[in-house]
């Protein structure tokens, strides 16, 4: 199965992509989350790519684009990816069209969470992740059962540095002015699947499977 899973900042994208990983047993593949392991290992690439990312703004796409070529010749991605948060430009959806011609593989399907803008920006200024094992909670929609802990593995909560809500506006404006035709671009293709954002982790999963073609 190879898939990209889209939508705008705070649709549930990467909890989503986290249950799909699992399910299909595929790689999660999230550009967010090599920048931020880039940044913390405090790389090369990682000091370039947060002079955007604290801002909101996207990395340039030759950066970008070249992580995504290097990772998708991992061994890993042999029986298929979800990648999550790529590409998010239309030069970066042709540079991903010329990978897969040479690998000579197709996707399977694009996924998009639909989502209200006015919703998001609760959702995203109340979103913690834990900063060992990535599980993701919501101050209000999914609590730890202790405070700044991490059910999973008991590792500390922290909140991103670009989800605070003026960056999120930059985000959700970036989003909507260069990713949603990236959206449509794949839509011409009849790979876009479309499900709604809203309502509660699971209902939306058991939507994305049937979606998918899974048995539930
Ligand atoms: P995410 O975790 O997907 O919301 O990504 C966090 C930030 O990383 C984004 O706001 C961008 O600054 C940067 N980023 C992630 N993926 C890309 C991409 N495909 N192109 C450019 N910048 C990206």
């Amino acid at each position: 199965m190879r898939l990209l899973i889209m939508g705008a900042p705070g649709a549930g994208k990467g909890t989503q992509a986290a249950l799909i990983k699992e399910y299909f047993a595929i790689p999660h593949i999230s550009t967010g989350d090599m920048f931020r392991e880039a940044i913390s290992k405090q790389t090369q690439i990682g000091k370039e790519a947060k002079k955007y990312i604290d801002k909101g703004d996207l990395v340039p796409d030759s950066v970008t684009i070249e992580l995504v070529r290097e990772r998708l010749l991992n061994e890993d991605c042999k029986n298929g990816f979800l990648l999550d948060g790529f590409p998010r430009t239309i030069a970066q959806a042709q540079a991903l069209d010329g990978m897969l011609n040479r690998l000579e593989i197709k996707l399977d399907a694009v996924l998009n969470v639909d989502i209200d803008d006015e919703i998001l920006i609760d959702r995203i200024v109340g979103r913690r992740t834990c900063s060992v094992c990535k599980e993701s909670y919501h101050m209000t929609n999914k609590k730890p059962k202790v405070m700044g802990v991490c059910d999973v593995c008991g590792g500390k909560l922290i909140q991103r540095v670009d989800d605070t809500e003026e960056t999120i506006k930059n985000r959700l404006h970036v989003y909507h002015q260069l990713t949603e035709p990236v959206l449509e671009y794949y839509f011409k293709q009849g790979l876009v699947k479309n499900v709604s954002g809203h309502g509660n982790i699971e209902e939306i999963f058991a939507k994305v499977t049937i979606l998918l073609g899974g048995n539930e």
